[in-house]
């Protein structure tokens, strides 16, 4: 699908989060699960890939690669399912996962089935991207909790992908001590990036990051970056990317949305 009709179904999909009022559906739902290091999302698209339900809890389940909470994972995926098919007035049976690039699809897929659902389809984050968006020449930048992944596209195709440890948590870390505040004051603060002029602080984090990306990309052609993951919230993100890389940023409207709506639509 465009760019552009990306932005409007991910701002549809931001104004509906954790919304269980009853809607009328008709047609086949999709439902896609994201199970990050910050947060779970379980989206449901309807036969146009118009997103119709989406829940989002924050909670780790995931880190480096590793559940650190199976149960509680399987547990707020049962939650969601129920949820979504009191929303939608449906049995849901079966759902869509991914993984990180380089981990195991095992992590995920376990998960869904254990709380009792067939996975249909599973794919790697960026693919699952680039395949919503037909993307060609592209990186996929997703910067997320713990890590940041960059996954180069040609032609729908994944051709290189790799993932380092630095992503917002450490942003959070340098918040906490510029002002000498605790982590949770810090991811606060970081919500409320103008009032805490974060982007200037984060830039040498961001900065650091870029130049992770430019060494992902080395020998790659890329026309254009595409940035993806919670940390993207950040406003004017975007500026540290195109300044650095010289290269067209795209940063979609609802960064946290884009995974989720992607895997729900890999019908
Ligand atoms: P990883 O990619 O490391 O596996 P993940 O996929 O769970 O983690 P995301 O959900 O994409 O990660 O992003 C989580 C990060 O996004 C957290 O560090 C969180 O602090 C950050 N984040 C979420 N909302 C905002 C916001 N509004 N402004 C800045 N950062 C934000």
């Amino acid at each position: 699908i465009s760019w552009e009709l990306a932005c409007e179904r991910l701002d549809r999909a931001a104004a509906m989060m954790n919304d269980t009022e009853p809607v009328s559906v008709e047609g086949p739902i999709h439902i896609g699960i994201d199970l990050g290091t910050a947060d779970v999302v379980l989206m449901a698209v309807d036969g146009e890939g118009e997103p119709v339900a989406v829940f989002l809890e924050w909670t780790e389940v995931v880190r480096d690669g590793v559940v650190v909470d199976f149960v509680g994972a399987c547990d707020v995926v049962r939650k969601f399912v129920a949820m979504a098919e009191e929303r939608l007035g449906i049995e849901i049976t079966e759902a869509s996962t991914s993984f990180p690039p380089g981990t195991d699809a095992r992590l995920s897929t376990n998960i869904l089935e254990t709380a009792g659902l067939e996975v249909t389809h599973v794919e790697d984050e960026p693919s699952c991207v680039a395949s919503l968006l037909e993307l060609d020449k592209a990186a996929v930048v997703d910067i997320g909790g713990g890590t940041t992944g960059t996954a180069i596209v040609k032609d729908g195709e994944i051709v290189f992908s790799d993932d380092e440890p630095t992503g917002g948590k450490h942003i959070t870390l340098t918040i906490a001590g510029h002002y000498d505040v605790e982590l949770e004051k810090a991811e606060e603060y970081k919500r409320k990036a103008e009032e805490y002029k974060i982007l200037s602080i984060a830039k040498p984090t961001l900065e650091r990051v870029s130049d992770i990306v430019a060494a992902h990309m080395k020998g790659y052609e890329v026309d254009s970056i595409l940035l993806s993951g919670g940390t993207c919230c950040l406003p004017g993100i975007e500026t540290i990317f195109e300044k650095e890389l010289k290269l067209p940023v795209h940063l979609p409207s609802q960064p946290l949305m884009l995974t989720p709506l992607s895997i729900a639509s890999l019908a």
